[in-house]
C-alpha cells in the first residue's frame, strides 16, 4: 500500500482543491475518485478540462446528506486521488493514462469514478474495468449517441466514445438514455444495437427499470455526460442540446440504479466557464455525490 501512495503521488497531480468529505490517503477506502483535465478533441466550445476543479470547488457548498438515498457523505469512506498530469494533444496518450489509472485502482480493490474531462476518456477506464469484470455492463446517460466510427480526423475523438467502447466490451452490452442527437447512421446504429432507452417524462425510469431487471446483480458502468441534462438547468457543457432531462428524471433514474451494481463510473463534459451562474458546477457536484453513494450501496450490497 505504501509503495502505491508514492506511485499515487507520481501518477496523480494533488495540487488543488479536494472533494468534500473525501481522504487524500488510501486508509481503508473502497471507493476513489480521480480527475481527468482533458479537452484536447471539442470542436465546439472547449473548457471540460475545467471540470474537475469546479466539481471539487462546488462540492463545499452542498450539503453531505442525500435525503433521497438516506445516505451521508461522512459515513463513506473514499478517496480523492488528485487529476493525472494530462500531455497536451492527441487523445491515445490521454486514454491510455486513465486506463493505467483506473486499473491501479482497480487493482487496489477501490471503485474507480472518473471526473471529466470530456466523453473521450471513457474508453480508457471502460477498458479497464472490463478486463476486471467481463460481463460487465454499460449505461450511459447522454444528449448524443457518441456512436460515430471518427470525426474530425480521429476514432479517439468525444463523438466516437461509445463506438470504441463497443469494441473493447465483450457482453456488448450498452444502454442509452436520453439519446436526442446524432447523424442518421448513428440512429440506425441505436436500432441495430437496441440500445436507446425511451426515458418517457410522466413515468421517468419505468423502461430503464425493466431493462435492466435481467441483468439485476451484473457490474455496470455508469458513464454520465452531463448534456443529458436540459441545457436550461446546466448550460455549462460544450455542446448543449435542447429537450433534455431535470432532477426529477435523474432522481428517479438513482431509484433505479441503487438496486443494482454500480461497479464505476464517470461524470463528463462539464464545462463551467460556460455558466457564469455557477450552477452546472453545482449541479454536477451533486450528480457526483449521488454517484458515489450509488457506488457505496453497490459494495454494500455485495
Ligand atoms: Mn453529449
Ligand atoms: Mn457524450
Amino acid at each position: 500500500m505504501k509503495g502505491f501512495q508514492k506511485e499515487g503521488k507520481h501518477l496523480f497531480n494533488q495540487d488543488g482543491g479536494i472533494f468534500m468529505g473525501a481522504k487524500r490517503l488510501i486508509q481503508n477506502s473502497k471507493i476513489g475518485l480521480f480527475g481527468v483535465p482533458y479537452d484536447g478533441t471539442t470542436s465546439f466550445r472547449p473548457g471540460a478540462r475545467f471540470g474537475p476543479s469546479a466539481i471539487r470547488e462546488t462540492s463545499n457548498g452542498l450539503e453531505t446528506y442525500c435525503p433521497q438515498l438516506d445516505l451521508d457523505l461522512n459515513d463513506i469512506n473514499f478517496t480523492d486521488f488528485g487529476s493525472l498530469d494530462i500531455p497536451f494533444g492527441d487523445p491515445e496518450p490521454v486514454i491510455k493514462l486513465v486506463k493505467n489509472a483506473t486499473k491501479k485502482l482497480l487493482d487496489l480493490n477501490i471503485k474507480p469514478l472518473i471526473l471529466g474531462g470530456e466523453h473521450s476518456i471513457t474508453s480508457g477506464s471502460v477498458a479497464a474495468v472490463a478486463e476486471n469484470y467481463h460481463d460487465l455492463i454499460l449505461v450511459q446517460l447522454d444528449a448524443h449517441a457518441d456512436l460515430r466510427n471518427d470525426w474530425l480526423g480521429s476514432n479517439y475523438n468525444h463523438a466516437c466514445t461509445m463506438t470504441k467502447c463497443l469494441e473493447i466490451l465483450p457482453s456488448k452490452k450498452l444502454f442509452q438514455l436520453g439519446i436526442r442527437s446524432g447523424t442518421r447512421k448513428e440512429f440506425e446504429r441505436i436500432q441495430e444495437e437496441k440500445s436507446l432507452i425511451i426515458h418517457e417524462k410522466d413515468k421517468p425510469a419505468t423502461n430503464l427499470d425493466k431493462a435492466l431487471n435481467p441483468f439485476l446483480g451484473k457490474p455496470i458502468y455508469l458513464t454520465i455526460d452531463l448534456d443529458w441534462f436540459d441545457p436550461s438547468l446546466l448550460p455549462g457543457t460544450g455542446t448543449p442540446e435542447p429537450g433534455g432531462y431535470f432532477w426529477n428524471d435523474f432522481a428517479a433514474i438513482l431509484n433505479v440504479l441503487k438496486k443494482h451494481q454500480i461497479v464505476a463510473g464517470d461524470i463528463v463534459e462539464l464545462a463551467p466557464q460556460l455558466d457564469q451562474t455557477g450552477i452546472s458546477s453545482i449541479l454536477a457536484a451533486k450528480v457526483t455525490r449521488s454517484i458515489l453513494m450509488l457506488l457505496n450501496l453497490s459494495i454494500k450490497n455485495n
